[in-house]
């Protein structure tokens, strides 16, 4: 099982999750909010096997925190990981909107200046605004974009600029979501819960519930759930070997 995008830290014990998931032998993309939350999830994770970090810059922060873009930049060498960073169009957001742009495009390019990473994207309300991003810095690495929410035609869009995906359980929930995972590449797709912010039945989702993304895929690709467990494990491996 995959979880490759989930704030472990921000659950109330993460140190129980990380032990279950690690009984459970769940791959786990860790991604933070904030340098900091990187820094401090650096120990907290420091001896678990399956579980990569990844160093954030959440949009709905950059209000306040822009400013910490610059200990981001600094804490890049030390990490392949970068997430959860991104563009949010919301209108709580939209006052901010032009700086999480400035703050984006200082990590693609800070991404790019390191040789490239695996980036994990944040893109509600913001589609076109993550994918011009992108564009604008074709070294970046891989972009991972996390529970997209865009149109077909953005996905095309996505698609052809080589972008990866995170797909969870909610998001294979609705008629909406499961013609947009229909559309994605299966090689380039990998299951993810955005836990502990997804719920289901008012709890927070677990890293082990990709399980219901891996039968919602079955389903959907019409194979059985060994065999989307096999696919999405030959795509973590492609993704994290280049
Ligand atoms: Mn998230």
């Amino acid at each position: 099982m995959i979880d490759f995008h989930c704030h472990i830290d921000l659950y109330p014990n993460p140190k129980e999750v990380l032990v279950k998931a690690g009984a459970k032998g769940v791959y786990i993309l860790a991604v933070t909010t904030t340098p900091k939350a990187w820094e401090g999830n650096q120990i907290l994770m420091a001896e678990c096997q399956r579980v990569r970090i990844a160093l954030g810059l959440h949009p709905e922060l950059v209000a306040e925190r822009h400013s910490e873009v610059q200990r981001l930049i600094q804490l890049l060498p030390q990490t392949k990981y970068v997430g959860e960073v991104g563009l949010d169009g919301g209108p709580q957001h939209r006052t901010s909107f032009k700086l999480q742009e400035l703050v984006l495009s200082r990590i693609l390019r800070a991404c790019s200046d390191n040789g490239g990473r695996i980036i994990s994207l944040h893109s509600r309300g913001a589609t076109n605004g993550v994918l011009d991003a992108l564009e604008s810095e074709p070294n970046a690495g891989i972009p991972v974009l996390h529970w997209f929410s865009g149109t077909q035609q953005q996905l095309d869009r996505a698609v052809n600029m080589g972008c990866w995906f995170s797909v969870g359980p909610q998001m294979l929930k609705t008629r909406k979501g499961k013609a947009l995972v229909e559309a994605m590449p299966q090689d380039r797709l990998l299951t993810e819960t955005d836990a502990p912010f997804s719920q289901n039945a008012g709890l927070p989702l677990m890293p082990w519930d990709v399980q219901y993304a891996v039968l919602a895929l079955a389903e959907l690709w019409g194979i059985e759930p060994v065999d989307v467990d096999a696919q999405l494990k030959l795509n973590l491996r492609a993704l994290t070997n280049k």
